[in-house]
């Protein structure tokens, strides 16, 4: 019934609306890599591996490669932390893409849905799951009950530092998004990739996409600021297009592949560093 919805979604035959009743993030059924993830997740997500990840892999030191060939090499790639799509990541990329364009949005948000997901890079690096995909959520304050599984987080060393374990944590009240540490993956990683050559709602997207702890269920909201307060409006859109564009037909890759290349060249170079 959900993959009907979402064909129709992507076919452009019935509107996208956040009320919507749907079956996405169904975890109940989820295959088993899911929990065994969020397992691995929950349990080495920390300060200093947040730290360590973001120094190491902030360099763009792995290569330079234009985007396009980064949706090429991540094809072969399967999100293990998915309950909704089999499908590889282009195929993805192009579905969300292809919904946020039939409803005639902006190009630059269509840009955004193409890529939102190539920070999964990461994995062809050799980079484990539980570090590249999933959602995210602050670390260095409380794990809130808002994420998933949250009972895992009991074998995070985090949660027996009492400094790391109050409300607050590490920050100030109303900090603002970009001064907290998330959970290392893809949207943190892209963020970094990208984050000049987009206007920065795309950024945004591109870094928050997978807070579903804040975007959908409002924890951790009293460290944003005005400007957060604002721009999460278009996380809260986008995420419309990320889950119900999901469907297991596969779209034409090569009568798509022009247009998305002519989007892609509008706002980057022939090559970017990865
Ligand atoms: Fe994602
Ligand atoms: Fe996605």
């Amino acid at each position: 019934m959900k993959h009907i919805m979402a064909c129709l979604l992507a076919a452009g035959v019935m509107a996208l609306s956040a009320s919507d009743p749907h079956e996405y993030r169904d975890y109940q059924d989820a295959k088993a890599s899911v929990e065994t993830t969020y397992r691995l997740n929950h349990e080495r997500q920390t300060v200093a591996l947040v730290t360590e990840k973001c120094q190491q892999f902030g360099q763009l030191n792995r290569g330079h490669y234009g985007i396009w060939q980064v949706l090429e090499m991540l094809n072969k790639m399967v999100d293990e932390s998915d309950p909704d799509t089999d499908l590889s990541q282009l195929m993805h990329a192009l579905q969300a893409a292809e919904a946020i364009r039939k409803d005639g949005h902006p190009r630059w948000f269509i840009l955004t849905g193409l890529i939102h997901d190539c920070g999964k890079m990461l994995s062809l690096y050799g980079e484990p799951q539980w570090a590249v995909v999933g959602d995210t959520f602050p670390v260095g304050c409380a794990f809130s009950d808002a994420i998933i599984y949250p009972t895992l987080f009991a074998e995070n060393p985090d949660s027996s530092n009492p400094a790391y374990q109050t409300k607050n944590g590490i920050y100030q009240k109303h900090c603002g998004l970009d001064n907290l540490l998330m959970s290392w993956g893809h949207d943190e990683y892209l963020y970094q990739v990208v984050k000049n050559y987009l206007p920065q709602e795309a950024n945004f997207i591109i870094r928050y996409h997978s807070f579903y702890p804040l975007h959908k269920q409002g924890a951790y909201s009293q460290f944003m600021n005005e400007r957060d307060e604002q721009l999460l409006e278009w996380v809260k859109l986008f995420n419309t297009y990320d889950l119900y564009s999901k469907c297991p037909e596969a779209p034409d890759v090569e009568k798509l592949k022009p247009y998305y290349q002519e989007l892609i060249a509008e706002f980057f170079p022939d090559t970017i560093a990865w």
